[in-house]
């Protein structure tokens, strides 16, 4: 029997026949798939013909096609429902990709003919987006050393895969130190935690073989345990151990190794002839240069400190008021914040979240594509990789757009988090594909019968995950390449915290958060304490992120240093870092950073994309209201259907007509003077 992987899928709209696909399919597939990739690649390589863009750059676009499909089923089920069997297939086939990846860029024959047809370029009467996908090709493999040769060429592979392992290193250090440290906690030591963290370290304990609750350094358990706990003590011991992974000497200290990493990204810029490593990573983004993050990042420091310093004061006061004459500490804040929530916000999740049903806030999403893009939906009868994934057929006047997915229960064999991800991207060369489209949440799945009732957070991110999807239906270019999210890591953020402005609206709201027994719409008074708490403590997050994201860029602009503690502290000093709130993730523990190069000097791109959602749904706003149709028309022609084929600034400035200040964002997180 073939391989159904392999086969033709004749379902509707290219969906992949899950109902026939079983683990033992994967390997074989992956394996054949690998090699006519590599075939393809090799043939174009050795074309006889001079290099065109054609039998090039269209070539490679169009190679790959049983990989890819190969692939984007085999990593849908390995991250929204995995077993065994399945992750073993994924530490097979990690290595197997990385060493195909290497394979094609060091291919000397492919890249000499995509640098002739880049040094041509100007005479091969490309399109716009041709032109671009050219550069992009040639960009690439230039980034990736395979324009080195000899003894450089031989470094940067050593250096490439001695950052692998130290990367990994680094990720096994932590997950060590943050496995072997729990605090027991007698009876006693539970007095005034709330019911579900009383839970939360039961379970722990239970799960960790302990004989009674402990407080271990998973994030889900440590930050309730330093909101809710009256136990100074204990609090600080806490923090203590939390602040300090990998910072605790012997064989996980991570310290060695995040120098090592520095200098040798350090080197790598230089091979290919950059001053230094932010200048290399931030050449592909859209800030472009290390000062205008810099500019950024220093624009929010001021307003964010002061902020914080303030909520400091009064929480300062409440601790005088505990009998405590003590400094303020780092392990007072979150447990005098949480009192000062309840005090002014009041709150409480359980009144809120019958007016969120899951259905309804799907409605809504599907409701507010539909006016601003006149998107429409048909739920689709096909089998897909799990029975709670639902799919649907979008069209726009009568025309096939996309499918898209949704699987949003949590359940044991997801991986935590919610994310986009495209099972088919959009093209038309060299052949047409509509987009299938999977939204993946962790959302509780009711009792039978009940209703699925979110908390705010999860409308919010049900609806920034649409903004993914819309990002990716709406893509109308011409390459896969460039289609959809292929775009600059500081503008990929754009569109999904732009759609979660939609949430918001209070004729949303008052549509479609109807109360799950009676019907009725949420209160304007619960409405408006929801709002109004969405900004609170805002002062410290915002510091703790853009100290975070400060160090990171000093770490890889200019000299490297021999000792990053020592930097660190030299940055947090420079900038006034207040004592009482730490970096949200100190130099031994920043996996963002030293895990892999995904974020190196990139941790602040989660800001320049707010920067720009604030900004963009401004424009609505100032054009009479969220659902203006010219506005909503520029950001579809502008953002939403160009993917990357354009510059993002460009993109950007034809929608707004400049680009955004930092005002909006700071009126965004209630920091505005
Ligand atoms: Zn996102």
């Amino acid at each position: 029997m073939t391989n159904p992987l392999l086969a033709e899928w004749n379902r509707p709209f290219g969906l992949a026949p899950f109902d026939r696909i079983s683990d033992e399919d994967f390997a074989p597939a992956f394996e054949v798939a690998l090699a006519a990739h590599l075939a393809e690649i090799e043939a174009i390589a050795d074309s006889p013909e001079a290099p065109s863009f054609a039998n090039t750059i269209e070539a490679m676009e169009g190679a790959g096609e049983a990989l890819d499909k190969v692939l984007s089923v085999f990593f849908s089920v390995a991250g929204a429902d995995s077993n065994p069997a399945r992750q073993a297939l994924q530490r097979e086939f990690s290595p197997k990709l990385a060493a195909h990846s290497s394979a094609i860029y060091s291919n000397e024959r492919l890249f000499a003919r995509v640098r002739d047809l880049w040094e041509r370029r100007d005479a091969l009467g490309l399109s716009e987006e041709e032109a671009r996908v050219l550069m992009l090709t040639h960009r690439g493999s230039v980034r990736a050393g395979a324009a080195l040769t000899g003894e450089e060429a031989e470094r940067m592979t050593a250096v490439k895969s001695r950052l692998a392992v130290l990367g990994t290193q680094f990720t096994q250090n932590l997950l060590k130190d943050e496995a072997d440290w729990v605090m027991p906690l007698s009876e006693a030591d539970l007095e005034g935690l709330p019911g579900f963290v009383v839970d939360g370290a039961r379970s722990a304990g239970e799960a960790g073989g302990h004989d009674g609750p402990v407080v271990t350094l998973s994030r889900s358990l440590i930050v309730p345990f330093l909101q809710f706990s009256p136990r100074r003590d204990l609090r600080e011991k806490a923090w203590r151990a939390w602040t300090s992974r990998g910072e605790n000497g012997g064989e996980t200290d991570n310290r060695g190794i995040a120098a090592e990493i520095l200098g040798l990204r350090e080197e790598r810029a230089a091979l290919l002839g950059y001053p230094d490593f932010a200048t290399f990573k931030l050449e592909t983004e859209m800030a472009g240069t290390p000062d205008r993050v810099r500019e950024l990042l220093m624009q929010v420091w001021a307003p964010a400190r002061a902020a914080a310093m303030a909520d400091q004061a009064q929480m300062e006061e409440m601790l005088r008021a505990d009998g405590i004459n003590d400094d303020f500490r780092a392990w007072d804040w979150r447990y005098y914040a949480e009192k000062r929530r309840k005090a002014l916000h009041d709150l409480d999740e359980a009144e809120l979240k019958p007016y969120l049903q899951l259905e309804r806030m799907i409605e809504a999403a599907f409701t507010c594509s539909n006016r601003l893009f006149g998107l429409e939906f048909r739920e689709l009868d096909q089998p897909l990789y799990h029975p709670d994934c639902r799919a649907w057929e979008v069209t726009r006047n009568g025309t096939h757009l996309a499918v898209f997915i949704g699987d949003y229960f949590a359940r044991a064999s997801k991986r935590s988090g919610a994310w986009c991800s495209a099972m088919q991207s959009q093209a038309k060369r060299p052949v047409e594909k509509a987009p299938i489209v999977i939204n993946v949440c962790n959302f509780a799945k009711p009792p039978k019968g009940k209703p699925a009732l979110l908390s705010y957070d999860d409308a919010r991110t049900l609806f920034h995950e649409f903004g993914h999807a819309l990002h990716q239906m709406l893509s109308d270019v011409e390459f896969g390449s460039v289609s959809g999210t292929s775009v600059a890591r500081d503008f990929v953020e754009l569109p999904s915290q732009l759609y979660e402005h939609w949430l918001e609206v209070p004729e949303v709201l008052a549509e479609f958060a109807t109360h799950a027994e009676t019907g009725e719409a949420m209160p304007e008074a619960l409405l408006n304490k929801v709002l109004a708490a969405a900004t609170f403590d805002m002062g410290f997050q915002t510091v703790e992120y853009v100290a975070s994201a400060l160090v990171d860029l000093e770490f890889h602009s200019g000299v490297s240093s021999d000792d990053p503690m020592a930097k660190q502290a030299e940055v947090l000093a420079e900038i006034g870092m207040p004592s009482a709130i730490p970096m949200r993730h100190a130099t031994p523990h920043f996996a963002h950073v030293f895990a892999g190069d995904g974020y190196s000097s990139g941790y602040y791109s989660y800001m320049w994309s707010e920067v720009m959602d604030a900004d963009a749904f401004a424009a609505f706003e100032e054009a009479g209201g969220a659902f203006d149709p010219a506005t909503a028309s520029k950001l579809e022609k502008f953002i939403l259907s160009k993917g990357g084929s354009v510059e993002a600034e460009e993109l950007y400035t034809a929608f707004r007509g400049r680009m955004p200040g930092v005002e909006a964002l700071l009126k965004g997180r209630g920091l505005a003077a």
